[in-house]
């Protein structure tokens, strides 16, 4: 259980998991099995990790910024040593491609000001080479986001390219009091297949467009393409190739088109 001693720094996210049930319904959203390698960002006092080492999966990685918590952690890497490898650094900075056995899973309860840039690297890196899911406790604004339908003002890159690459559902709403300390706002459970497009986040192209797309909500599509230097007569195929309004925006467009 999270100790009460430690000073839990705001700046790094650090509402450690509480509610038995959260941690329940993570590890069965996983649908952990004997193959699975599982990557855990973020394990902090280690709530996720032990479940997850209790879990029948073949290996657990975890990577953790703040080395106060080596209090918690270092027991786990001691008592499971043959199937967990513990990694202190910044997880938006380390190179997740190296991991070896490679990520089929990943499963983290990610601080809100990291999540937008931590699902890219993850999708990014580890997409490619055969991840299946994630499992993310996220805030559930974020979450909602991830999730928005064509047409509402949510929609997004990120979102429309998980969309892309499989499909995106809510496992449960997280209350503040799961967490200690409480944060501020609701959390939710998401789960996300992976099962198409696995090299899409990484394509450059992708992303540009996606970017260029997206870069003033207010702005028609067209408009935000040419600011990005696509020329005027490739726009214009484009979009009448796809059926495509050109007083459109691009949160107006399904993936389809
Ligand atoms: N998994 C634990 C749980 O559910 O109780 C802790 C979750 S807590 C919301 C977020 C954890 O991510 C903290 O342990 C924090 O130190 C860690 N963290 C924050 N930023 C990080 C980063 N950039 N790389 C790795 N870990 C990070």
């Amino acid at each position: 259980m999270p100790s009460s001693s430690f000073a839990h720094k705001k700046s790094l996210g650090q509402n450690f998991l509480i509610n038995p049930e959260v941690l329940r319904r993570s590890l069965e959203a996983g649908e952990i099995d004997t193959d699975d390698v599982v990557l855990e960002i973020g394990p902090g006092q280690g709530a996720l990790t032990r479940s997850l080492l209790s879990s029948p999966c073949r290996f657990v990685h975890a990577v953790e910024i703040d080395e106060r918590l080596a209090e918690w952690l270092s027991p786990l890497t001691r008592e499971y040593h043959e199937r967990f490898l513990l990694t202190w650094g910044d997880a938006l900075h380390c190179d997740l491609t190296g991991l070896s056995p490679v990520p089929t899973k990943v499963l983290a309860n990610i601080p809100y000001t990291i999540t937008t840039e931590l699902i890219w690297k993850i999708l990014i890196e580890l997409a490619p080479l055969g991840l299946r899911r994630l499992i993310l406790l996220v805030q559930k604004e974020a979450a909602e986001r991830l999730r928005a339908d064509v047409g509402t003002k949510d929609r997004g890159p990120l979102g429309v390219t998980l969309e892309m690459m499989g499909t995106t559902v809510p496992v449960m709403d997280v209350s503040p009091g799961s967490f200690s300390p409480p944060p501020k706002v609701w959390s939710q459970l998401l789960r996300v297949k992976i099962t198409e497009e696995r090299t899409l986040a990484a394509d450059p192209k992708w992303r540009r467009l996606l970017a260029s797309a997206f870069a003033q909500r207010r702005k028609k599509l067209v408009n935000n393409l040419l600011r990005a230097g696509f020329q005027r007569e490739l726009i214009e195929t484009a979009l009448s190739v796809a059926g495509i309004d050109s007083a459109a925006r691009a949160e107006e467009l399904t993936c389809a088109q």
